[in-house]
């Protein structure tokens, strides 16, 4: 029988592999160094911008992304092995960049958080971009890293409404469950704000959309917000084009339109939600960017350790 998938219901096999680096350098980012634990990523968003990265190392992009999940079983002791070095600035380390830290294989795994525990006890910073309400378990080193050498929590919070939220990110908790972990983690005194990404033309860029989404931040306590519009990259254009037929076919010519011979948005049809996201951010005294980091303090002589 045919039908659509339900992608939520999709069965996902985990692929236990060392990694040979926990850090890897990164250009034109404006940060150095990120970190991933995980390979893949069960939530399965639509609009995944790792598709794209996928179909560059020539790995399924399409419905099959996030089916398997390799799992950097060593890279705690990695990292750890790599911050010790004589070489290591203790720059700050982003955690999440191709993969969602706190998707569920972490909550047995536990890979980010030993990482977590691994950067502070080298008095590194990080910051760590989640849609995984997961992140609360690991408020403790969150706070502790607060009060070392910096730590800033984003949570990606696109879109409260229930539609949209379910059918472009089939394997996430719910927004509001980000925000309330969002609220745990700034009454622990963390940095933590909303990433507004991505913003989808026809779909979440309403002004209304926009403004409950800084409305709920800032009833959160979100210390910061900022906005990204969405980006089709080969890989992940072909799959959201096909999940958008399929969910809200009236949308496909205007997205086809927007999308012809480019992957962002043109400013012109970004102009509004952009717009309505400064005169918002204004109006109730959000940063745009999360707080710069300290200075790292000296690395201490002792090195707890804390799984
Ligand atoms: S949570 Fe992030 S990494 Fe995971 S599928 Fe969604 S966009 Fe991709």
């Amino acid at each position: 029988m045919g039908g659509p998938v339900n992608a939520r219901r999709l069965p996902t096999a985990y692929l236990e592999q060392p990694c040979r680096a926990a850090l890897h350098h990164v250009v034109g980012m404006g940060f150095e160094w990120s970190l991933n634990p995980y390979v893949g990523c069960a939530h399965r968003c639509t609009f995944c911008y790792v598709r794209s990265f996928e179909r560059r190392a020539d790995r399924a992009s399409d419905e099959r992304y996030g089916r398997t999940v390799r799992v950097k079983v060593n890279i705690a002791e990695r990292l750890r092995w790599e911050l010790s070095r004589r070489s290591w600035q203790r720059q700050s380390v982003h955690i999440g960049t191709a993969t969602d830290p706190y998707q569920p294989a972490e909550g047995s795994y536990r890979l980010t958080r030993a990482c977590l525990v691994a950067l502070d006890d080298f008095r590194t910073p990080a910051a760590l971009i989640t849609r995984g309400p997961m992140a609360v378990r690991d408020i403790d080193v969150l706070a502790t890293m607060t009060a070392h050498a910096g730590a800033t929590v984003i949570f990606s919070v696109p879109t409260l409404d229930d539609a949209v939220w379910r059918t472009t990110e089939p394997g996430t908790a719910p927004p509001r469950a980000r925000l309330r972990a969002l609220e745990r983690l700034r009454a622990a005194g963390v940095n933590a704000g909303v990433a507004v990404a991505p913003i989808l033309p026809g779909l979440s860029d309403g002004a209304d959309s926009l403004a409950a989404v800084l409305a709920a931040a800032r009833r959160s306590g979100a210390s910061f917000v900022w906005p990204s519009m969405v980006r089709l990259q080969p890989g992940t254009r072909e799959h959201f084009i096909e999940a958008l037929s399929r969910d809200w076919p009236e949308l496909v010519p205007r997205y086809q339109q927007i999308f012809a011979g480019r992957t962002s948005v043109p400013s012109a049809v970004a102009a509004p939600a952009l717009e309505a996201m400064a005169s918002l951010r204004a109006r109730w005294g959000f940063s745009e960017q999360p707080a710069p980091r300290r200075e790292p303090p000296a690395a201490p002589r002792q090195l707890a350790l804390r799984l």
